[in-house]
């Protein structure tokens, strides 16, 4: 499902004005109960607030991607979303797990929804490889331990970073409960040699951290984020704020999971299963 670009290009014009800078590990959302959720995310409640002019001034744009897992059986699927990832994003590859930097990486449901695996779970699900990524959270933890605001999240829903402020003290990294960051023990040029695949993105120096950035240098170009370009029909990308819009429109008719829901996060990204 596509967003219609023109909505696209209206609702990016419309962030890059603001900055252009469930309890227990395992929640299953039924289809719909976001409709209500998303409510008391933004602080709408009426039990919260009650008050109209409150209503009005909530937030017009939360990003949200969703992954349609069954869907990433086939490993060159896969493949073909971690490059166009790390492709339009300069990521290196220093071909070792140890200096590893990763924006989306796939990995076992028993890693991705820990403590939520048993004996008796659906075997169709346990060897599906999940699409892992920064959630976007939207009380995100990483951006309350960085001492220097070099991660920040943006009136849009995106959690960012700023390189130059990193001063690579790792704090968010040991604050995200999802290992979404990664830290360059290496300086990433070397590898890059000098011809970085994309030259519109910047390349990053060692002893910084980084991260999915939910294409936000896409987005407001009105573009979708690479990986879902590479793969529509796998990921889904838009407003969860919208109550008409795609993902929105997904999630009231789809059972989806997101990743520790008892940590009081509230990720930006959802499984569907
Ligand atoms: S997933 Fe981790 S890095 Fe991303 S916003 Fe949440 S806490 Fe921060
Ligand atoms: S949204 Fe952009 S940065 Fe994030 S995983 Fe997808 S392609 Fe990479």
């Amino acid at each position: 499902m596509s967003m219609d670009r023109r909505e696209f290009i209206k609702i990016a014009g419309l962030t890059s004005l603001f900055g252009a800078g469930a309890s227990g590990a395992f929640q299953l959302l039924e289809p719909g109960v976001l409709d209500a959720s998303t409510h008391e995310e933004h602080g709408h409640g009426d039990a919260a607030h009650g008050q109209a002019e409150e209503q009005a001034s909530g937030p017009k744009v939360r990003w949200a991607m969703i992954v349609d897992v069954r869907k990433c059986e086939d490993p060159e699927v896969v493949k073909r979303i971690v490059k166009a990832c790390h492709t339009a994003h300069n990521v290196p590859d220093f071909g070792n797990p140890k200096d590893e930097v990763k924006w989306i990486w796939a990995d076992t449901y028993e890693h991705a929804f820990t403590d939520s695996a048993n004996e008796f779970m659906d075997k169709g699900i346990e060897h599906l490889p999940f699409l892992l990524l920064c959630n976007h959270c939207d009380d995100p933890p990483c951006v309350r331990v960085c001492p220097t605001k070099a991660t920040f999240k943006r009136p849009d829903g995106i959690v960012a970073m700023d390189y130059h402020r990193c001063i690579g003290c790792r704090f968010c990294m040991a604050g995200c409960p999802y290992g979404s960051r990664s830290f360059n023990w290496r300086d990433p040029r070397t590898v890059l040699k000098g011809k970085p695949p994309n030259p519109d993105f910047p390349t990053r120096v060692r002893g910084v951290v980084e991260k999915c950035n939910f294409c936000v240098e896409r987005i407001w170009k009105g573009l979708q984020p690479a990986c879902v370009e590479a793969a529509p029909n796998v990921l889904t990308f838009g407003n969860l704020a919208d109550p008409n819009s795609n993902v929105r429109q997904i999630l009231r008719t789809r059972v989806s999971m997101r990743r520790k829901p008892e940590l009081g996060t509230k990720p930006s990204v959802f499984y569907l299963v």
